[in-house]
C-alpha cells in the first residue's frame, strides 16, 4: 500500500472542497504540537510531507494526501486552539463535525496523544465527537521515547480509563516514537 510515493493532494477548507469518495481514507487528529506531521511523515517514510499541513493558513484545513489508488491518509489538525478567533473556531469545530460525520469512506481515526501528558479535555471533546459519528478511533501515544518506562505506565493506565468512556475507542493503544522508529511498522500494517 505504501509502495509508491505519497503525495500531498489538496487542502479543504468546506466540505463541497472534499475529493471524490473514490477510496477508503483513514485520519489523524490531535493537539497541535503532538507530533502528527511527525508521525505521518514517518508511516508514509516521506521526510518533509506533513510540514505541508503544517504552515500557517493550512492548519484549518483538512489535508489530504495520496497513498496509493485505495487509500487517502487525511490529516486533521489544530483542535484546541487557544487563540484563534471565536468564529474561526466554530467554522472549523463544523467542517470537523460535518466531516467525520458525513464522510463514509472514513474507515478508521487515529487520536495522537503525547505520551507524556495524557489525554486533555479537548482530546476527549474529539473522542467524544468521533462517538457520536460512529466512528472508529484508535488511540495512538506519541514520542514515547520522551518517557521513562514507569511513567509510561502511569499515562497508559490514565488513558484506558479515559477511553472507557467512549463507545467508538478501539481497544489497542499504539504506542510509538516517529524519534526512534518505535511502533511505526505495526502503525503502516495496522492501515
Ligand atoms: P505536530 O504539530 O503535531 O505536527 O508536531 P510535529 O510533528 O511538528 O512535532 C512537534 C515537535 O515534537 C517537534 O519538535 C518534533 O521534532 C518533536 N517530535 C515529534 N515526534 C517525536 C518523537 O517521536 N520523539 C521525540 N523525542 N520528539 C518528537
Amino acid at each position: 500500500l505504501f509502495a509508491s510515493e505519497t503525495e500531498f493532494l489538496k487542502g479543504v477548507v468546506a466540505m463541497d472542497g472534499l475529493p471524490p469518495a473514490d477510496r477508503l481514507e483513514v485520519c489523524f487528529a490531535g493537539r497541535s504540537n503532538v507530533g502528527k506531521s511527525s508521525l505521518i511523515n514517518a508511516v508514509t517514510g516521506r521526510k518533509a510531507l506533513a510540514r505541508t499541513s503544517n504552515t500557517p493558513g493550512r492548519t484549518q484545513e483538512i489535508n489530504y494526501f495520496t497513498v496509493s489508488p485505495e487509500l487517502f491518509l487525511v490529516d486533521v489538525p489544530g483542535y484546541g486552539y487557544a487563540n484563534a478567533p471565536v468564529a474561526v473556531v466554530q467554522k472549523w469545530q463544523r467542517l470537523l463535525k460535518n466531516y467525520l460525520q458525513g464522510r463514509v469512506t472514513l474507515r478508521r481515526a487515529f487520536v495522537l496523544i503525547d505520551a507524556r501528558h495524557g489525554v486533555k479535555p479537548v482530546d476527549d471533546e474529539i473522542m467524544s465527537l468521533l462517538d457520536s459519528a460512529a466512528v472508529t478511533f484508535q488511540v495512538i501515544l506519541t514520542k514515547a521515547d520522551k518517557v521513562k518506562e514507569v511513567d509510561r505506565t502511569k499515562v497508559l493506565t490514565q488513558v484506558r480509563g479515559a477511553l472507557t468512556k467512549h463507545p467508538a475507542a478501539y481497544p489497542e493503544l499504539l504506542v510509538t516514537s516517529s524519534e526512534k522508529g518505535w511502533g511505526i511498522a505495526h502503525l503502516r500494517a495496522l492501515i
